[in-house]
């Protein structure tokens, strides 16, 4: 029986703010164990929190990006279990009435589009860390990190609308590329500020009732969480297959085995003993406030894609690569500003660019080349000073030597020779010394032109313009 899988996704991004939500402490990532810490988040007697506003603007812009209704009044609320990296015994997070109710965000997954629907976004806190490893007594005890007890999250929702881990994978991919965009998260998944859960069941094509969740905790890689869901999707209709049942239960991806393996059985909303939060008041946002939120977003990738495409006539391939992430739209932007034609910056963006940096694991921030250099090189390309594999030698000395692409082209003699007279006798001499492929060509296989003209650029040190010897050659062979 074809079974169909049914797939929903719980995101905790941490919010980019310089403070912890309900006390002064610092978010830095990275900092000596237990430096970042004090009454508030460790949850000491008498200790009071107060909300961070800018935790709660940036829950609301990523909820304006996403098209959501936003709650006028929203309650915190306490979730209560004992875990050693939760020093107040309950998390403070929100549970019926969150900041952020229903939206959508709609991705391109290969080839076709996908809508998934925004359940709600809620602002909470991240809990500590425990550190099993790498410390000299880690065999005997287990130690507590809590500096990143405190620190601001949202927690992403989304409708079970997802069919396919390709199509989740996409999902994932595009939120986090919209919430850096925006700024309200810096999308690193290796320090845990970006982590999914998945949930997934599976159900016979046909069937309109949900069947049995699993939930996969934790994934912090787009690559994880396809395996992830692929091994269970696979896990549980074996199950069903073979007529047993699917358990509800909360597993963690194991990379080592790749497989998942059961962490708990699936605990209810009860079990929380959720209450009203009584140390923080509710969170009451006016109209004015959200309208500010929204006024407040940069254009959004999809508008600008969109823009890309009607502007500059870019297809819909390279608007889409170049609205990947907003370094890379911005700098396509300021490459045309500085005078370079759309398709061409679009091309050296993509191509020379983008393969040098993830060579030397850099991003566009750190080129050594800028956006008006950039430029620089494209307009010798376009006035025909030097031709395309001439601009690809001059990119490599910019990178290294960071001197502006005319003055390499200078220093190094490097025009083009365009002058026909210059080349004619390149030409002759190469028709000279291969008779064979010059027969070939004249007795049809006029494939061998490349060849020759390969010649002549190898003789002129690659600086004849391709062009013109092609022009020169057909016009030599063709006379005879
Ligand atoms: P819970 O009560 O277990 O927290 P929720 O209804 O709040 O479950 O949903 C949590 C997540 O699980 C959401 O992303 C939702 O889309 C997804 N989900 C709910 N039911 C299913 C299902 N049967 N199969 C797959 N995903 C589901
Ligand atoms: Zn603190
Ligand atoms: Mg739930």
């Amino acid at each position: 029986m074809p079974y169909q899988a049914v797939i929903g996704l719980e995101i905790h991004a941490q919010l980019l703010t310089a403070t912890k939500v309900f006390c002064g402490c610092s978010t830095r990532f990275g900092a000596p164990p237990n430096t970042h810490i004090c009454p508030v988040c460790l949850g000491l007697p008498g200790a009071l929190p107060v909300l961070n506003r800018q935790a709660v603007d940036l829950a609301l812009r990523a909820g304006v990006a996403l098209g959501c209704a936003i709650n006028a009044r929203s309650v915190f609320a306490r979730k209560n279990y004992f875990y050693p990296d939760l020093p107040k015994g309950y998390q403070i997070s929100q549970y019926d009435q969150p900041l952020v109710g229903r939206g959508e965000l709609r991705v391109a997954s290969g080839d076709h589009t996908v809508a998934v629907g925004i359940t709600r976004i809620h602002l909470e806190e991240d809990a500590g860390k425990s550190l099993h490893e790498g410390l000299a007594d880690a065999s005997d005890r287990t130690s507590l990190d809590y500096n990143r007890a405190g620190v601001p999250l949202i927690e992403i929702v989304t409708e079970p609308d997802l069919r396919s881990p390709a199509d989740a994978s996409a999902f994932f991919e595009q939120l986090r590329a919209m919430l850096v965009w925006i700024g309200v998260n810096d999308g690193n998944m290796d320090e845990g500020s970006l982590r999914c859960d998945a949930n997934v069941s599976v159900r016979p094509v046909g069937e309109s009732r949900l069947g049995t969740k699993v939930e996969v905790k934790n994934l912090n890689s787009f690559r994880y969480l396809r395996q992830a869901l692929e091994y269970e999707i696979e896990r549980q209709i074996d199950l069903v297959d073979s007529g047993q049942r699917v358990e509800q239960d909360t597993r963690l991806w194991d990379q080592a085995t790749s497989r998942t393996i059961t962490m708990r059985s699936k605990e209810d909303a009860h079990d929380y003993r959720y209450f009203p939060e009584p140390d923080l008041a509710p969170v009451d946002v006016d109209a004015a406030r959200v309208e500010r939120a929204r006024q407040a977003l940069p254009e959004l990738p999809a508008a600008r894609r969109d823009r890309l495409m009607v502007e500059f006539g870019l297809s819909s391939y390279d608007a889409t690569e170049l609205t990947r992430s907003r370094e890379t739209g911005d700098w396509f932007a300021a490459v045309v500003a500085a005078g370079a034609p759309a398709k061409a910056a679009a091309n050296w963006l993509m191509g020379e660019m983008a393969r040098t940096l993830n060579d030397s694991g850099l991003s566009l921030a750190d080129s050594p080349i800028s956006a008006a250099g950039l430029a620089g090189l494209i307009d010798l390309v376009e006035r025909r000073v030097i031709n395309s594999s001439t601009a690809k030698e001059v990119f490599e000395k910019m990178w290294t030597s960071g001197a502006t692409a005319t003055a390499i082209v200078d220093a190094g003699g490097l025009a083009q020779i365009s002058d026909e007279g210059a080349l004619a006798a390149a030409v002759d001499q190469v028709l000279a010394a291969h008779p064979e492929p010059v027969r070939q060509y004249r007795a049809g296989q006029t494939k061998v032109l490349g060849f020759l003209v390969g010649q002549v650029m190898k003789a002129t040190g690659g600086k004849a313009s391709p062009a013109v010897v092609n022009a020169l050659m057909r016009r030599a062979l063709e006379r005879a």
